[in-house]
């Protein structure tokens, strides 16, 4: 292939997934617009006010007419970095530069990949301003403060070079020494790696963030600890997070590896739920390890990491790839950092996919769930509870969720509980 043809081949596939993102995004605005004349649908009635329904109505309105913008924006600035020239000259920024670390091999390459993401973070910085502070706001979601919105910004950027450095030194030099494999090791290097971060991120990185304390001893604790004993789910701890610090979305999770695991609940939910309500959304996360959901979704991720190092090899010893780009010679850094790039528009229509299965692993759950408290009540009304405190859209286009939506909607997530009971 001439670098010609390379160069149009990408355009369009950027062009295409544009255009996809696009006609999604426009679909749910009509089909939005068409729920706001209609009446609450009937698992939401009794549990929400007309009011409530109008606002979700408006918030969902509001997010999709932002995403439209951002859509444009982010392929704009995309479109200016691959093929508007910007790469070769950080390229050449990061080899003047490299000069003065003369003692630290690879910098050239370090210098270069962390140049390009620091262009996107800047570039997501007024768009994550205006969704935190204008969007979130008007809807009444946004707790954060610029401070700490800032404070935030600038740990995830000391964060990033802390960990970014040694991990793109140890990529780097893999490509380089580890032979002709060398995209198996760097994919050995990649999952250890990731490992690594499940098992300090609740300890070191977490804390950095939020304060993190244990659930304070009452019937509720009592409550998860029975539901985890006789589930069989070994746990490190309980603990609550200052989520309302930042927002008023709710949430739980659980974190890290074999018995430390930490099950993490946010302020706001413990506050919005009753404790049936709370045993039951705990449940349902168990659930999910209980069934090997997280561990299933590793695997698959690992393979299509796997796959993508793979033709990353063949890419890097081919000249009118990086010829297509603006780069005189291949370089392991320019193609880790186009690879990257370039990944978007193919990995782009695998998301239906990895959703569907994403879905599927909540119907499951939520079944889990029901079973383990031994009715579905508890949980329908969890559901629904987060669905009116978090304004969710109710009435999402079905091609819109069946692309983007990880998780069911309520309303097929209470039909789906009620069929199987
Ligand atoms: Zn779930």
């Amino acid at each position: 292939m001439t670098p010609e043809a390379i160069t149009v081949l990408f355009l369009a596939l950027f062009l295409l997934e544009f255009a996809v993102e696009f006609v999604l995004n426009e679909l749910n605005i009509a089909h939005t617009r068409k729920g706001s004349s209609a009446e609450i649908p009937a698992f939401f009635d009794g549990s929400m006010t007309r009011e409530e329904y109008a606002k979700s109505i408006d918030y969902t309105l509001a997010r999709a007419r932002f995403s439209r913008w951002t859509s444009i924006y982010q392929t704009l600035i995309a479109f200016w970095v691959i093929f508007g020239g910007v790469l070769p000259l950080v390229d050449r920024f990061a080899r003047n530069l490299a000069v003065y670390f003369p003692s630290w091999s690879r910098a050239e390459g370090i210098i270069f990949c962390l140049s390009v993401g620091f262009i996107f973070g800047a570039a997501s910085l007024p768009t994550g301003l205006y969704s935190t502070f204008v969007l979130e706001e008007r809807f009444g979601f946004n707790k954060t403060t610029l401070a700490v919105y800032i404070a935030d910004r600038l740990k995830g950027l000391a964060l990033g070079l802390v960990i970014g450095v040694p991990f793109l030194f140890c990529v780097l030099w893999l490509m380089e020494r580890a032979g002709p494999y060398w995209w198996f090791w760097v994919f050995v290097f990649i999952v250890a790696f990731q490992l690594l971060m499940v098992i300090v991120f609740p300890t070191l990185i977490a804390p950095l963030f939020n304060k993190f304390e244990p659930l304070k001893d009452g019937e509720f604790k009592q409550r998860i600890l029975a539901m985890a004993d006789k589930i069989g789910f070994k746990t490190g701890g309980i603990f609550t997070m200052d989520g309302s610090r930042r927002s008023a979305h709710s949430n739980a999770y659980f974190t890290g590896l074999g018995k430390a695991k930490r099950i993490v609940l946010f302020d706001t939910l413990a506050e919005q739920m009753t404790t049936d309500q709370g045993v039951a959304v705990l449940a349902h996360e168990m659930g999910h390890y209980k069934m090997k959901h997280i561990r299933r979704m590793l695997v698959l991720r690992s393979l299509f990491l796997l796959v993508g190092l793979y033709v990353l090899s063949l890419l890097v010893n081919y000249p009118p790839f990086f010829r297509a780009f603006g780069f005189d010679a291949p370089s392991n850094h320019a193609a880790l950092v186009l690879f990257s790039l370039l990944a978007g528009p193919a990995t782009f229509y695998l998301t239906p996919l990895i959703n569907y299965f994403s879905r599927k692993h909540e119907y499951e759950a939520d079944l889990f769930a029901a079973r383990a408290v031994g009715e579905s009540k508890p949980m329908e009304e969890a559901l629904i509870k987060l669905t009116v405190d978090n304004l969710s859209n109710l009435t999402p286009h079905p091609w819109y969720s069946a692309y983007h939506y990880s998780h069911p909607t309520t309303a097929e997530r209470i039909d789906a509980m009620r069929e199987n009971r």
